[in-house]
């Protein structure tokens, strides 16, 4: 619904703000709903030996995560209408001809926000753990010692608040179109839901790799609520890398939560191997 806000000339604040609230619910929503129903419902048994902490959340827990979700989609209806309304008064770099920078341009806008979201998110993390203001930010989310998908967005309003800034601060750094926006949007609470929802889902290799040093993981961010320090990052690892804020055993955890498929085979593998012996000793 934000092209319907950026479409519309003279638009009644009232109206653009229900409008991205809505919008802005609705992808909370289905994500959180559908990583919900995969991990918590559909799946839960299949990928058990994949959940980073092997225990469910209670329902209290969820529904406090659902409660503080609800008041975050107000302060994002709030920043995102306003950063909507100045948009549209001209007052921001969004643009709505794709032609008036091309498609490079489109596609690498989108590259940008994703960087400059994840430099964004790092150092705002960073500094909202320090012990003035976590108690009055960032302890809300930290409620969650074992979050479910719908922590995603489960922030105090001050958090809230803080973590809508990039709406904001990305129209006014990149020439940006609507669209494109969507595109981050949908990106950013894909990630934010995956991170979440507690399952690693990654190849157990990809800590052998480069990859594994740029990419954030599951695993990465679930051990940040379990542990409260290090592993502040978002979409990559390198400024955790880059700072030395990544735990100590994250590596390790991470190659233990991926080997358990392979642990899980074992005593079979070793059933069947002593079943062998057995019948050729009595040949
Ligand atoms: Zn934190
Ligand atoms: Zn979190």
């Amino acid at each position: 619904m934000t092209h319907i806000g950026f479409a519309t000339a003279s638009p009644d604040f009232l109206k653009l703000l229900l409008g991205i609230t809505l919008e802005v619910a609705v992808r909370y929503a289905v994500f959180a709903g559908l990583a919900w129903l995969l991990g918590y419902v559909w799946f839960k048994r299949g990928w058990w030996k994949r959940k980073i902490i092997e225990r469910m959340p209670t329902s209290a827990e969820v529904w406090r995560e659902i409660r503080y979700s609800a008041l975050t989609l107000v302060v994002f209806g709030l920043v995102g209408a306003a950063t909507v309304y100045a948009s549209l008064h001209g007052w921001t770099r969004v643009y709505r001809n794709i032609g008036q920078h091309g498609w490079p341009w489109f596609f690498a806008s989108i590259g940008l926000c994703i960087v400059l979201h994840d430099t964004y998110f790092y150092w705002t993390h960073r500094l909202m753990h320090h012990r003035r203001l976590f108690r009055w930010f960032h302890r809300a989310h930290h409620l969650s010692t074992n979050p479910s998908p719908w922590a995603s967005y489960a922030f105090a309003p001050p958090e809230a608040v803080v973590q809508a800034g990039i709406f904001p601060l990305v129209v006014m750094l990149i020439p940006i179109h609507p669209l494109a926006f969507v595109v981050f949007m949908v990106w950013q609470i894909t990630f934010n839901v995956a991170g979440h929802t507690g399952y690693e889902f990654h190849v157990p290799w990809l800590m052998d790799s480069w990859l594994g040093k740029v990419i954030n993981t599951p695993t990465n961010h679930i051990m940040h609520h379990e542990k409260m320090r290090g592993n502040y990052c978002l979409y990559f690892n390198v400024w955790d890398r880059l700072m030395g804020t990544n735990h100590a055993e994250y590596e390790q955890r991470f190659r233990e939560v991926t080997s358990r498929d392979q642990r899980a085979l074992e005593p079979v593998v070793a059933a069947a191997v002593s079943c062998n012996m057995a019948a050729e000793a009595e040949l």
